[in-house]
């Protein structure tokens, strides 16, 4: 017996997804943000559902990165915080991975390493979020130095915002960033998800959608169905034990939840070990037999409880879908108080992937 709990992944959603994000942009070149494994996807086995599709991939890891290579993707493969150490940039160069480059300190590893082949520099400026990035005052002289190196191919100019998603937008940020990447001369890559759906006036050369991909919304007054998306990670569980409670038993650690009546619930087989987070309220909505029913009591690691009251039809081994088709993984986000992304980048290695 294995433990009734999977996370399924629809490649064809996938696609979907990708093609729905590139029609935003009329034809624009688009990278796959396939990072933290593709948001819990699986950075591969993405990668190829959208091998004859995407124009290239964008991750944070050398050796995701090689994978994909060793695997025969072909395209683009863009490291989006470049370079981690000196002997990143050589493996850059030899398996024909490019790379942001934000700072100095990854120009030095350029300069200074034996390179055994081109590497595609995409840099990186800080507009205004403050992580990473060359100030626009800083662009021409970065350029020309890194124009210097003859084993340096600098194609690409990058930003990223930090408030395509809401009311705020882009414009502060892409004034910064529109004027230096225009002198450039170089090819301009600037939109995520948000932008992609939102601001058209930053698609520039290159977008890089990301959460899009997998179906869900970077917007918090949308779901991703409304965006035309479909449905990429479905997680479920099956119901292992079911209780019947009077009124005033409580249910689960902390005796989060009182019953007012008599009433009957299920025991389903994921926790927060698994990914779904404990910090879910009471009445975090689940799918089970067909009907909406939501979660009672805290959240344990292994365990969740669910109401059956008004479902006689649900019983032990029945499958509760936690969150896909039928129950948004934005709105268990937001009784979490947290995105979509952070839960599909929580699924747990022990939750067993199915290909669906
Ligand atoms: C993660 C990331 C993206 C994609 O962001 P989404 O909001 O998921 O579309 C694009 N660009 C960079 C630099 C990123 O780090």
């Amino acid at each position: 017996m294995t433990r009734p709990i999977r996370v399924e992944i629809n490649h064809s959603a996938l696609r979907h997804n990708y093609l729905q994000s590139r029609k935003q942009t009329s034809g624009r070149r688009a990278l796959a943000v396939i990072k933290a494994d593709a948001y819990g996807h699986g950075s591969l086995g993405c990668a190829q559902a959208l091998a004859d599709m995407a124009d290239g991939f964008a991750l944070l890891n050398i050796e995701d990165a090689i994978a994909l290579r060793q695997a025969g993707i072909q395209q683009d493969i863009i490291l989006l915080e470049g370079p981690f150490d000196r002997a990143e940039v050589e493996a850059m160069a030899t398996y024909r991975i490019g790379g942001a480059i934000h700072s100095p300190h990854q120009i030095a590893w350029l300069r200074e390493g034996s390179l055994p082949g081109p590497v595609e520099v995409w840099l990186k400026i800080n507009s205004g979020m403050n992580r990473l990035g060359f100030r626009p005052e800083q662009v021409a002289a970065t350029l020309a130095r890194l124009q210097s190196l003859p084993q340096v191919h600098t194609s690409t100019i990058m930003t990223h915002f930090a408030t395509a998603d809401d009311a705020r937008g882009v414009a502060a940020q892409w004034q910064a960033f529109a004027p230096v990447a225009a002198a450039s001369g170089l090819a301009v890559s600037a939109a995520n998800s948000a932008a992609v759906f939102r601001h058209p006036q930053t698609h520039g050369d290159v977008v890089r959608p990301g959460i899009t991909l997998y179906g869900c919304s970077p917007f918090a007054e949308c779901h991703g169905a409304a965006l035309g998306l479909q449905t990429t990670m479905t997680l479920s569980a099956d119901i292992i034990a079911t209780q019947q409670l009077q009124a005033g038993d409580t249910v689960g650690y902390g005796l989060n939840f009182r019953a007012e009546h008599a009433m009957r619930i299920g025991i389903v087989a994921c926790g927060y070990a698994d990914g779904y987070p404990r910090i879910a309220a009471n009445g975090t909505p689940v799918m089970v037999a067909d009907q909406r029913s939501a979660t009672v009591g805290r959240v344990s690691m292994d365990m969740l409880a669910i109401d059956l009251s008004h479902l006689p039809a649900a019983d032990i081994g029945s499958r509760v879908e936690l969150w896909g088709p039928n129950v948004a993984i934005e709105e268990v986000a937001a009784a979490a108080g947290t995105i979509g992304y952070e839960l599909m980048c929580a699924i747990a290695p022990r939750v067993p992937r199915q290909l669906i």
